[in-house]
């Protein structure tokens, strides 16, 4: 059996059209959605994704703001700005691109953005509201898997969901999103023992270890709905997951490519946040 691709790609485009539509009809209303990106230091790949966030902005009409500060920007620089954006009534999405030089408290950047502008996520409240079940702004990355496993019509309510990897920032959002769904749900980690054995358990197995190639078909049951969040680069300057893919889509009923699959979707989702934002801002429904 070889596996039915789950493209990341095609899925967003949908997305970003469904998207792109209403920010046009918003605009024949004068209203116009609109997210600012705070971005400190040097670091390229950083830089890379403020540039495709720009894009995505600049091709789904909505405004931007990129705020590009050096390296030797102090803490209270980058709060002084956070604030002027909550208080801008023309950015209802504000972004401060990690990771942050590590003289700048990370938390506290984070706390400091208004909730109902965090369209990462990430902020406390938001984190607290999703995991006691109540309407928040998702973080991006999780929210796309979930699009993801829904778009292969899987019933996720009543199956068991294996989630290997438990970051704040993937693993633990997606288990309580999975929960959410009505999924059972495992959480491994790199403390777990019979991995293998757990995951071929999973109806449906999200992996974000951040090992490349890691999971190979002894960890996947036959017909299983597997998502790789992995991105990891190769020595060959390649990007491959942690999945390793041409094994597991031997078993597999479903399976996401790297690159094409997790990863166009968390700039898509942080669009489809800052349009929700903009609306709940605005109390236009
Ligand atoms: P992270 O913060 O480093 O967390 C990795 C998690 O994997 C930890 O919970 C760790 O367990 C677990 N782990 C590590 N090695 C393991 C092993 N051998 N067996 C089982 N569990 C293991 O990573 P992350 O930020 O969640 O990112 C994970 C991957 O997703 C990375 O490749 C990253 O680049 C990618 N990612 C992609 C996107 C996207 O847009 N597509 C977004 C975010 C992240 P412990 O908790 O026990 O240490």
């Amino acid at each position: 059996m070889t596996a039915e691709i789950i493209s990341g790609k095609v899925v967003s485009e949908e997305i970003r059209g469904n998207i792109a539509r209403e920010v046009q009809e918003l605009a024949s209303r004068g209203f116009r959605p609109g997210l600012a990106v705070i971005l400190v230091g040097e670091d390229p790949a950083s830089h890379v994704y403020v540039r495709n966030k720009e894009k995505a902005c600049h091709d789904l009409g909505f405004y931007s703001e990129v705020h590009r500060l050096p390296d030797t920007a102090s803490q209270e620089e980058v709060l002084e700005f956070v604030d002027r954006l909550n208080n801008q009534d023309n950015i209802h999405g504000i972004l401060v691109q990690l990771p942050l030089p590590k003289h700048i408290d990370e938390k506290a950047v984070i706390n400091a953005i208004a909730v109902e502008k965090d369209v990462d996520g990430f902020h406390p409240m938001n984190v607290g509201n999703l995991v006691v079940g109540d309407d928040s702004l998702l973080p991006c990355t999780p929210a796309g898997v979930i699009e993801l496993i829904k778009r292969t019509g899987i019933q996720i309510s009543g199956k068991h969901a294996v989630v290997i990897g438990r970051s704040n920032i993937v693993g633990k959002p997606v288990s309580l999103l999975l929960q959410r769904e009505n999924a059972t749900v495992t959480m491994c980690h790199s403390r777990t023992a019979n991995m293998d054995q757990i995951a071929r358990l999973a109806d449906i197995l999200v992996v974000a270890i951040g090992r490349a190639n890691m999971i190979d078909a002894s960890y996947v049951k036959p017909g299983a709905v597997v998502i790789d969040v992995g991105m990891n680069r190769l020595d060959n300057g390649k990007l491959a997951g942690d999945v390793d893919y041409e094994s597991a889509k031997e078993v597999a009923g479903y399976i996401t490519p790297v690159p094409g699959g997790v990863g166009p979707m968390t700039i898509t989702m942080l669009m489809q946040n800052t349009l929700l934002a903009s609306k709940r801002l605005n109390g236009i429904n």
